[in-house]
């Protein structure tokens, strides 16, 4: 990068956030081939197949919808007549979910949560450990986004004894109360969610409707928005909405569908807003001007300059990785004094 745009976007003035949602496309696209021991990324048709939840199906003589998940537990529920298998088919996903783990060599979770700051949002809602195990082995977590679980997580545990409700890493006691926190609960793909019955996962949406208000750029990262998740589209309208008349730039939607199918899809949300459709991360706006996206999306439509653009080195080791990254920690650090020094 030139020293002039080095100068010119390199200053992390922006305050307000880039909020990140993370579908089950973002977790594929950091774990194409299975884990490092083989394991597989289940989706809602396959994930009796790869969980293996077949046996328990076949003995309670369920042969229905078994490659749509969604479908078969949602019966499952309405119809009530097997209790027992429903909890066994809870803690199988939940147990199968918490085992995977990222490979050893840097992957796209790594790039992503290093590319965006503190005052930055990830909203997923995705099961696995990813982003909880990317964060965890980033140079310094406190550098890293706000994390919200959106259908609860398999890395995460919390405390509702107390408000706030604590949130930490799953097996860990409370910093608070410092009893054993208790596993997050998995929301599960079906009609009605009711988001509302979790005190946890409530929580993360009213947050994450707060910082859509206030956010500069909305990426929207491997969510198909199914039809069936009416509430989370809701929710996202209302927060989307109230940005609208406000605050919000820009909208990425980052997804391997067509174009024309990904407007439809996001039309509503969209409105009169800017918006993009970058087919790679590495060719978002993150993905470009990591931990500055939001200081370039406002040089490019405020300023109306170019900016040169600073791409996450995607194949680096993690030693290269992090020389890349200290450049950018560095000027946070400068402009953290130069900011402090001027009171
Ligand atoms: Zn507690």
């Amino acid at each position: 990068m030139s020293e002039l745009d080095r100068k010119r976007i390199q200053v992390p003035d922006m305050e307000r956030p880039h909020v990140v949602i993370l579908g089950a496309g973002a977790s594929l696209a950091a774990f194409p081939p299975g884990n490092k021991y083989g394991l597989k990324l289940p989706l809602m048709w396959n994930i009796v197949d790869v969980v293996g939840l077949g046996e328990m199906l076949d003995e309670a003589g369920i042969t229905e919808h078994r490659d749509d998940f969604e479908t078969l537990y949602s019966n499952l529920v309405i119809a009530g007549e097997h209790p027992e298998l429903v909890r066994k088919i809870d803690s199988a996903v939940f147990d199968y979910f918490a085992s995977l783990e990222l490979p050893d060599e840097p992957t796209l979770y790594d790039h992503l949560v290093r590319s965006l700051r503190k005052k930055d949002v990830i909203a997923t809602f995705n099961w696995d450990p990813f982003l909880v195990q990317a964060i965890a082995r980033s140079q310094d977590p406190d550098l890293c986004p706000v994390t919200l679980f959106l259908h609860g997580n398999t890395a995460i545990g919390h405390c509702m004894d107390h408000k706030p409700i604590a949130v930490g890493a799953r097996g860990n006691n409370c910093h608070r109360c410092n009893k054993p926190l208790q596993d997050s609960r998995l929301l599960y793909p079906v009609g009605q969610k009711n988001y509302a019955s979790d005190p946890y996962i409530a929580k993360s949406w009213e947050l994450l409707q707060r910082f859509l208000q206030d956010a500069f750029v909305v990426t929207v990262f491997g969510y198909s928005a199914p039809v069936t998740d009416v509430e989370a589209v809701d929710l996202l309208k209302a927060g989307w909405e109230n940005a609208e008349t406000r605050n919000l730039e820009e909208i990425e939607i980052l997804d391997i569908r067509e174009e024309e199918e990904l407007y439809n899809t996001w039309e509503p949300f969209i409105h009169s807003h800017h918006c993009r459709f970058p087919t790679s991360f590495y060719n978002s706006i993150i993905g470009l001007s990591p931990r500055r996206s939001c200081e370039a999306m406002w040089a490019t439509l405020m300023d109306v300059v170019f900016i040169e653009p600073n791409p996450i080195p995607q194949d680096a080791g993690w030693d290269e990785l992090d020389d890349y990254f200290n450049i950018l920690h560095e000027d946070e650090q400068n402009f953290n004094t130069q900011t402090e020094n001027d009171f």
